[in-house]
């Protein structure tokens, strides 16, 4: 056997599964079984105990989602990485078993509608201070960050648009008050970037997004060191946000392409986020591959590629993307991003929709924006697409 590392086109394939197959099965089985049966009642404690591998009951492990949860920590290079029903159960999880009242987090304005909903709403009920700077300003966060706290969450690019933060340096300032530290890296993927590899301490991710990437199932996944996951899949396994065996299949699955969707989804949305920039119904385009980007630089230095979603805004504000939306042939206009086909939204209906209109002003969301998670479609089409539906429209 060859002792080369492996590449993450190679673990997106293999990742996980070889230990998992079954009587020579190409394919990890979906163990849909609850509980696990043993003769022997030794055998059987030393399993509960820990100090045997196997299982016990689906709340806690189960085979299927052990392979789900092993393909992800292949590729995010962590020691170790745990699941949960959801994106949001990920990232809830996370916060509730890391942090006690009397804790201070910073982050920052634009994190995801539900994060930022913990952020206001929940956190600040346990007594848990929360300081959310501007998403854009890296000496704002470092001075919020030296003023001491439990726990730094970073997002990056963000959604919907498409900021991004420098995560080495800010996990750096985070370490040095003895934070820890947290990163959403939904839309960025394994593929294009690895947070631990930068300093953070937990990379998280909704896989409901791009590591599933055809739209059929909901997950949330956490990576890094053994010390924190194990707490966090403790307070997983008693709140019961468990990832289900069907839908970790489902995961597995969809995973197995996720290198070449992202190939090939990084190229067009940089395409059409040029094609766009040039035309005269768009007044602006977000989007880490442009070099009018603010971090352009950053995101060089921190992605290997610039990810498949990008947002623009439209001359016509809202009204015209009311009449732009429906034009579109090749989009599903839905909350959700990270599909082999292409989506469509604005952010009130997609990732900012547990936000009232003040709420998304206050963190820098303007509602004529359209978020456009590009999909496997020839670029070409896309891209014709685009151009009929701007046609349509006045140009003020
Ligand atoms: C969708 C999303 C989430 C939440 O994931 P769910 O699986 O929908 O719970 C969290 N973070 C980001 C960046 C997302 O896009």
């Amino acid at each position: 056997m060859s002792d080369q590392q492996p590449s993450l086109s190679t673990l997106s394939v293999w990742a996980g599964e070889e230990k998992s197959l079954w009587q020579g099965a190409t394919q990890v089985p979906v163990v849909h079984s609850v509980a696990f049966g043993y003769q022997d009642v030794d055998n059987w404690l030393d399993v509960a105990l820990g100090r045997a591998p196997g299982h016990i009951y689906s709340r806690n492990t189960n085979p299927t989602v052990q392979a789900f949860e092993e393909k992800v920590r292949q590729l995010e290079g962590a020691e170790a990485a745990t699941s949960f029903a959801t994106g949001m159960a990920a990232i809830s999880n996370t916060l509730f078993t890391l942090l006690s009242p009397g804790d201070r987090v910073v982050s920052v304005k634009d994190t995801y509608g539900g994060t930022s909903k913990i952020f206001l709403e929940f956190l600040p009920r346990f007594q848990i201070e929360v300081d959310l700077c501007d998403t854009t300003d890296h000496a704002a966060i470092e001075v919020a960050i030296a003023q001491g706290c439990r726990l730094l969450y970073l997002e990056s690019p963000t959604n919907p648009t498409l900021k991004v933060m420098d995560i080495a340096r800010l996990a750096q300032a985070a370490h040095q008050v003895g934070a820890i530290v947290v990163a959403d890296n939904t839309f960025a993927t394994p593929i294009n970037q690895n947070p631990l590899a930068l300093g953070v301490d937990l990379v998280l991710h909704s896989a409901t997004k791009f590591l599933g990437g055809h739209a059929d199932a909901l997950g949330g996944v956490v990576c890094g060191a053994r010390q924190w996951v194990e707490q966090i899949y403790h307070f997983r396994e008693i709140n019961g946000a468990t990832l289900e065996p069907m839908a970790a299949y489902l995961l597995l699955r969809g995973m197995k392409t996720l290198h070449l969707r992202i190939r090939q989804q990084n190229e067009s949305a940089l395409q059409i986020a040029r094609f766009l920039a040039e035309q005269p119904q768009v007044s602006q385009v977000f989007y880490p591959g442009l070099e009018t980007h603010t971090h352009h630089d950053v995101a060089r230095r921190q992605m290997r590629g610039f990810g498949g979603v990008l947002s623009f805004m439209l001359t016509g504000g809202f009204d015209a993307v009311r009449a732009f939306l429906p034009q579109l042939r090749y989009a599903h206009r839905a909350a959700n991003l990270g599909a082999v086909e292409t989506i469509a939204g604005p952010p009130a209906t997609t990732s900012h929709v547990e936000c009232t209109p003040e709420e998304r002003e206050a963190m820098g969301i303007p509602e004529g924006l359209i978020r456009y998670s590009v999909g496997i479609e020839e670029t070409a089409d896309l891209m014709a697409d685009l151009r009929q539906a701007l046609a349509g429209l006045d140009i003020r």
